[in-house]
């Protein structure tokens, strides 16, 4: 579903990702881990296009990744992305954040984006907060309102850029709990996270990436317990 062949992108010297090949399946969860600077974010930001790659390809449900222009904005709409802070509208509701995109760029009636809206609120637990502002929810509540946006626009990819590193221990599992019943549900998802447990329970597959490279691509039971290259030992001795 998505493709990456010999990306590479650099920030002037540096070379942020190097020869990238990563190739995902429709219903596939790729969990992506690594230290902090090897190019988890950039990753994900070039997979919608938010970030310009300098060599390499990548397609969409077998569409290019063009540039610029409407082309790009129609393929991007396919790509939800739930980042560490909300970025929800501070002066919008609820219900109106995730009614907004349906609306302007799908052309959705407002009937049939509340409609839908109010069904996605209740599956991630806050339809009874639709007529709130997003401060009058919890951390939580807000990532989970987050998540309901994203899914509004009937993406055919979820990215997730550690969705729970903002949030306080008590509230980071319940987010878990709704990106983990998405992926049962057969959402295609590519997680950077540091949650080690939700990559074991939901995970595909781990991805591990060092200094702009991937270095190693495994199933989670193999990952774990017997990783190949020194680089992701070093890295799991450290946060497990
Ligand atoms: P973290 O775990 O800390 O979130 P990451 O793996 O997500 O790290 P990136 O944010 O992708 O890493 O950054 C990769 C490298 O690119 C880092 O060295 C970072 O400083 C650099 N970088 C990121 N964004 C920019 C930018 N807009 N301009 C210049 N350099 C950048
Ligand atoms: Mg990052």
């Amino acid at each position: 579903l998505v493709r990456l062949s010999g990306v590479n992108k650099w920030y002037g010297e540096l070379h942020v990702l190097q020869d990238i090949d990563l190739s995902i399946d429709r219903g596939e969860v790729v969990v992506v881990i690594g230290p902090s600077g090897s190019g988890k974010s950039t990753l994900c930001r070039t997979i919608n296009r938010l970030e310009a790659i300098e060599s390499g390809e990548i397609t969409i449900d077998g569409q290019r990744l063009p540039e610029e222009g409407k082309e790009l904005a129609r393929l991007r709409a396919d790509v939800g992305m739930v980042f560490q802070s909300f970025n929800l509208f501070a002066h919008k509701t609820i219900l109106e954040n995730v009614t907004l995109g349906p609306i302007k760029v799908r052309k959705q009636s407002k009937a049939d984006a509340e409609k839908r809206a109010r069904e996605l609120l209740d599956r991630v637990g806050v339809g009874h907060q639709a007529d709130k502002v997003p401060a009058q929810l919890s951390g939580g509540q807000q990532q989970r309102v987050a998540i309901a946006r994203a899914l509004a626009m009937d993406p055919k990819v979820m990215l997730f850029d550690e969705p729970t590193s903002a949030l306080d221990p008590e509230m980071i599992n319940e987010v878990l709990d709704v990106m983990t019943s998405l992926a049962r549900d057969g959402m295609t998802m590519v997680v950077v996270t540091h949650e080690m447990g939700f990559a074991r329970r939901a995970a595909n597959r781990v991805v591990f990436m060092d200094a702009g490279r991937i270095v190693e691509s495994a199933v989670p039971e193999t990952f774990f317990t017997a990783p190949s290259s020194e680089r992701a030992k070093d890295f799991l001795s450290k946060i497990l």
